[in-house]
């Protein structure tokens, strides 16, 4: 009988992983175990499954580690990856749609539930990259999929940061230089991002535009810092003959940002929360 499709399972307690071999076995899919992270790497590169399984807590190494390595071996890159979480391990989750996992799953699940979840993914094209190429940040797809999550969450909000005048900016500086401004300002947002230590979701839109999805009240200060933080480093993202002033016939980049908030009742429909921060953006002075 040909398989649906080959699922690995990471998990290290045995009730579990045999639960789980025997229910998706029975689902019509070929199913690999792992106990460890290492077992699991090893295994994925030797046959690449269609989607991995992966428990956060290992012997090893932890599932984030695995799934870092997973990311970063030719091989084994594009495989979609669900998590599975404790309950209420908030920080777990975000770091994990932050890596770009396709989906997370709290323990203890349903299996109906993380079938559904699994066969969700295995029908997605496989042209959508849960990545954006260039930040290593959830692109377009994963905000969306993030926003539309938050849709009963009066109390989250919404922030979109980003430059405005990048366009001028690759014409005059060329492409690679607009990329690179592009990537600065992902690396400076993260990295304010994971001082908190409990790190909001963040996403690269496209285009030098991002988006940051948490709490308001612990969201409207961090985005601030955001801001202040990229504005200081602004000049740097000139060629060094123009650090010191930005030619006077070039538009000047600014950092641009905008917010909605969960009270306003658009997490429904994520699109218009989109066009809503588009609409909305201003120069910050
Ligand atoms: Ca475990």
């Amino acid at each position: 009988m040909a398989h649906i499709a080959t699922l690995l399972i990471v998990e290290d307690e045995p009730e579990t992983a045999n639960l789980l071999e025997r229910y998706f076995q029975g689902q019509g899919y070929e199913v690999l175990t792992a106990t460890s992270g290492e077992e699991a790497l090893a295994l994925a590169r030797e046959r690449p499954p269609n989607l991995v399984v992966l428990d956060i807590r290992l012997p090893d190494i932890d599932g984030f580690e695995v799934f870092r390595q997973l990311r970063a071996h030719r091989k084994t890159r594009e495989i979609p990856v669900i998590f599975l979480t404790e309950r209420g391990g908030r920080e777990d989750r975000l770091v994990g749609l932050e890596l770009g996992a396709y989906d997370y799953i709290p323990k203890p699940f349903g299996l109906q539930e993380l079938r559904a979840r699994v066969q969700n993914i295995l029908r997605r094209p496989q042209a959508e990259p849960a990545l954006d190429r260039l930040t290593g940040l959830p692109g377009r797809p994963m905000i969306l999929e993030h926003l539309r999550e938050q849709a009963g969450h009066v109390e989250w909000a919404v922030v979109l940061i980003g430059l405005d005048g990048l366009k001028a900016f690759g014409e005059r500086y060329g492409f690679i230089a607009r990329d690179d401004a592009i990537r600065a300002v992902g690396l400076v947002l993260a990295g304010v991002n994971h001082e908190s230590g409990d790190p909001f979701f963040l996403g690269h839109l496209g285009e030098g535009w991002f988006v940051v999805i948490g709490e308001r009240h612990l969201l409207s200060p961090a985005a601030e810092r955001m801001v202040a933080r990229l504005k200081n480093v602004l000049p740097y993202f000139y060629p060094l003959q123009d650090v010191e002033k930005c030619p006077e016939d070039l538009p000047p980049l600014r950092v641009m940002t905008a917010q909605v908030q969960g009270t306003e009742g658009l997490f429904r429909h994520p699109e218009d929360v989109l066009s809503q921060l588009q609409e909305r953006k201003r120069a910050i002075p």
